[in-house]
């Protein structure tokens, strides 16, 4: 059994300090990967400094060269990985980025080459902000072939563009769905990769304020009884001191197992 762990927005706006306190002693037993914000927009978001607020334009990573420099060591030491997290992980009155936003294949590999280029690595899996995409998003994400990492990713076909694989991945869904005796108003994570034309899907289980060990833990059992994987995926800026134990925690449990193995999330789509 595979087990990843993701962390969203870091950006121009992360301080490596921020990081650097959260997973000291945490990425040396698992890679942590980064969802990485290339050029993030300022606006009013409790992830982002106050004096930016009003900012009115977005930010490229490099410009935090502190960061930039951190990130690339931690690359190299095999620490972090890199995904995408969006271009600006702005909102738009109508939705969020990559729900929005007008440009989305060119935000995509504008953002996955300056990626690429400033951090000196591979880009192979795409973070959604807020978890959130269009048709018209995944249409995209399919194009440019990035993997995709999400949380409670719609499974409607009506909401996917056409994919001969997507009636099979939805009759695999219901059948789990009803195996595990959930409604279809049940919110859930289903633990198997869904293989479509151009990428592949995996859900994440969420590590927010108020997430206990028993609800991570419930979920990891369910996942590793149904033979599948597990991807935890929560936020550096709302770690604090119980997040963290809540974390620890999680991850001694799984480690306990001998078949589990810690592995960068890029590696949650690896063929069986
Ligand atoms: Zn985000």
């Amino acid at each position: 059994m595979k087990v990843g762990l993701r962390d969203d927005d870091t950006s121009y706006f992360t301080d490596p300090a921020r990081l650097e306190a959260v997973y000291h002693d945490v990425w040396h037993r698992i890679p942590v990967g980064l969802a990485v914000i290339p050029q993030a927009a300022g606006f009013v978001d409790k992830a982002i400094p106050e004096k930016y607020w009003d900012a009115g334009r977005s930010f490229p990573l490099d410009e935090n060269a502190p960061l930039a420099e951190s990130l690339r060591a931690l690359v190299k030491a095999g620490r972090v990985t890199i995904s995408q997290h969006g271009y600006t992980h702005e909102d738009y009155p109508d939705g969020h980025e990559f729900q929005a936003a007008p440009d989305l294949e060119s935000r995509l590999a504008h953002g996955q080459a300056y990626l690429e280029r400033v951090l000196d690595t591979r880009i192979r899996v795409f973070v959604p902000p807020h978890n959130a995409l269009s048709k018209r998003g995944l249409r995209a994400i399919d194009a440019a072939g990035l993997n995709l990492l999400g949380s409670f990713l719609s499974f409607r076909p009506s909401m996917r563009p056409w994919d001969r694989r997507t009636p099979a991945n939805w009759w695999r869904i219901k059948q789990y769905r009803s195996k595990t005796s959930r409604t279809k108003a049940d919110r859930f994570v289903y633990p198997h990769v869904l293989r479509y034309r151009n990428h592949a899907e995996f859900g994440c289980c969420s590590l927010i304020p108020n997430t206990t060990f028993d609800e991570l833990k419930r979920a990891f059992d369910e996942a590793r009884a149904a033979g599948g994987n597990f991807c935890l995926a929560t936020h550096y800026w709302e770690v604090d001191a119980t997040l963290k134990s809540v974390l620890v925690q999680f991850l001694d449990y799984a480690e306990g197992f001998p078949d589990v193995t810690f592995v960068p999330v890029e590696r949650l789509f690896d063929a069986a």
